[in-house]
This record gives C-alpha cells, structure tokens and sequence, in this order.
C-alpha cells in the first residue's frame, strides 16, 4: 500500500468481480447476466435521449421510479433508484447502520455485503448458513444489527418464503431488514408486499439480472416514505445525478415491456429446469434454485478443475474459493443453445 492511501482502509479487501474479458470469445455463464438483449423499445428510448447528454440527468429519476412504481404496484414515494443495486446497498449501509450495532449476513452469500462492511468501518458478523445452505430464520432473530440477506440467496439459488421473511422482518423491530431480491424474479417470492406492513423493512432489486440490463447499472429499492426519504439523503449527499440519462429511459423502457421482461425470464426459468435434469443425469449434487444460476458440485471433482477445463473449451463458470463452497461452481442460465454447448463440454470434461 502506498503511503497516502488511507491508513484506516488499509486492510481492505475489494469485492472481485466475475470476468468480464473484452475480447467477447468465451459463452459467459459466469456472473449471471441475461443472454438476451435488452428489449427493442428500451434501445429506442436510448436512442432519441442520447441527443441530450449535453444536460444532465433529472436527480429525482422521476420517469424511472414511476414506472417501477406502476409495474410493481407501489406508492410512488416507496421507490429510489441507484446506479446498480450496489450502490443502493451502499447507502443502505451508510444510512441505517451505527458503530454500536454494526451489520449481519449468511456467511455464504453475496460479496458485496463484507466489503461494504468495511468501506463504512462496521462490525460484521458472518451468520453461518446450515449444513444443506439455507438460511435459519431463528439465526437472525433479535439481533440487534441491520441485517442483511439476498433472497433467493446467492451463490446457492435458494430460497426462503415470504412467512420466513416476516419471522426476521417481526423479530428485529429496533433494526432494518434489507432483503436483495436481485434474483427473485426467477421463481421466487417477493417481500414487497410486507413493506406496508413493517416500517423496518426494505427490498432491493436490480435491473441486472432480470431486466436484461447488466450494463445500465440500474438498481432500486422499495420501503416505506420515511425510510425512502432518509436513503434520499444520503444519495442528495454523495450522487444526486446518480442515474444517467440513457439509464433513466432505458429502465422506464425496460419497466414497462412487461411482455418481452415476462418471455426472457420464461425461457430462463424452462432452460434452467432442462440444465438442472442434465446435471443430475451426470451425477451432479445440484442446489435448488429459483435464480438465473444453478450451484453443482460433483464427486471427486474439485470446483477449481471444473471451472478451469470448462474455461479451456471456452466456457466461464464462477469458482469461489471459500472453504464450505470450494467444491461448487456457479453456472450461470444461458441461451438453450449455450447450455447444450456447456453440457457437450462438461461431459467431455468428466468422461
Ligand atoms: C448481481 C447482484 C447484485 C448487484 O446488482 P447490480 O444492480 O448490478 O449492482 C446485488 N445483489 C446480489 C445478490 C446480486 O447477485
């Protein structure tokens, strides 16, 4: 480290984000993004607003949130938008956590929620999920941290249903509840509903993952006003013109082609129940998931040799390296066309 870096931060560990090489020559099922384009109206919309980046963007993100707010049927004071759903996490941390409290999460899950810990210099405790990796509700009652968890979870893919949530919601009245429900479109359940209910309590989504827009970094989250305001004041703090012009529209865009959104998520949901049967016919041990990504293990191969003979033959998968998930790969849902092609090599990799 060198000697102005901050001495404070100098034990930090930056979240690792999966591949991403710009030469495009591998099927990428490695961080979990939509095989499919955006929808043709949202490159429309980009189209006619590019013209105006001379200007800059409306800071109440009005024409987005109120499109998130129409689709999902919430007050449109219940929503704010951030660039990617992390930096909505960001000022979920920033906003609701305290020196005295600090923060929980499942151990095994999203990688963002760790650093961020420390990014804020909080307390964090890693929450151990069970031995079949699931998420014990009674582990998070009164805990007296903020509370993280992604629901479904990641990098495993399951699930907990809505009464878990409301055990957690209910049994933390002094602390927030923020459920990451970055992939519950894919067969999930959603906390949204509980938000009238709980004034502790609130969801984060993303646009990455179901919308088919990794690369416009657009996340939001829904609670109640009050709480809503106060997430406003951090981002009137740090970013006001956190949403870019091109993002604004083309998450209006995206937010309103119910049709196209409900066909891509469809035909992700049918390929990963015909992937899911193919690696068990192969004797793979595979979590259930309701994500875009399945998490298979096989005996006598290691997670590492598995990613890389798969990244030999022009396939990435994610590996983590973390003790209890070494032995996993996380395979992320493509086209039917790409699993085919995964399945032929890993086939040819276990033979
Ligand atoms: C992908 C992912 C995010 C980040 O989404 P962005 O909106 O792209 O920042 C957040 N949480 C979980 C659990 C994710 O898997």
């Amino acid at each position: 480290m060198g000697r102005f870096f901050s001495k404070r931060l100098s034990k930090l560990l930056p979240y690792v984000p999966g591949e991403q090489p710009q030469d495009m020559q591998y099927i990428k099922l490695n961080t979990n993004e939509s095989p499919f384009p955006p929808s043709p109206k949202v490159i429309e919309a980009i189209g006619a607003e590019s013209g105006k980046l001379n200007l800059y963007s409306d800071p109440e993100c009005k024409v987005l949130n109120d499109a998130i707010a129409d689709a999902l049927g919430v007050d449109r004071d219940m929503v704010i938008s951030g660039n990617g759903s992390d930096e909505i996490l960001a000022f979920c941390y920033m906003a609701f956590c305290d020196d005295e409290t600090g923060v929980c999460y499942p151990d095994i899950s999203y990688g963002f929620y760790p650093v961020f810990k420390d990014v804020f210099f909080l307390d964090g405790k890693a929450i151990p999920l069970t031995d079949d990796f699931r998420v014990n509700p009674a582990d998070y009652i009164a805990s007296g941290r903020t509370i993280f968890i992604a629901n479904p979870n990641a990098p495993t893919g399951i699930s907990l249903g809505l009464d878990e949530i409301e055990k957690i919601v209910k049994g933390n009245p002094d602390n927030i509840v923020v459920i990451d429900e970055a992939y519950v479109d894919f067969g999930g359940e959603t906390a949204i509903p509980l938000t009238y209910k709980y004034e502790n309590l609130i969801v984060v989504r993303t646009f990455s993952k179901s919308r088919n827009l990794a690369g416009a970094r657009i996340g939001f989250a829904i609670a109640q006003k009050e709480l809503i305001d106060e997430l406003n004041k951090i981002k009137f703090s740090f970013n006001p013109y956190n949403e870019d012009r091109l993002a604004i529209v083309a998450g209006a865009a995206a937010m309103k082609d119910t049709e196209y959104f409900e066909k891509c998520i469809g035909e992700i949901m049918r390929v990963r129940e015909l992937t899911v049967s193919k690696l068990k016919e192969m004797g793979f041990d595979v979590l259930p998931s309701k994500t875009n990504f399945v998490f298979a293990k096989k005996e006598g191969f290691s997670g590492e040799t598995i990613y890389t003979e798969l990244k030999k033959r022009g396939i990435l998968v994610r590996h983590f390296k973390s003790e209890r998930i070494k032995d996993f790969v996380r395979i992320t849902i493509g086209t039917e066309e790409q699993m085919n092609a995964f399945i032929e090599k890993l086939q040819e990799i276990i033979k």
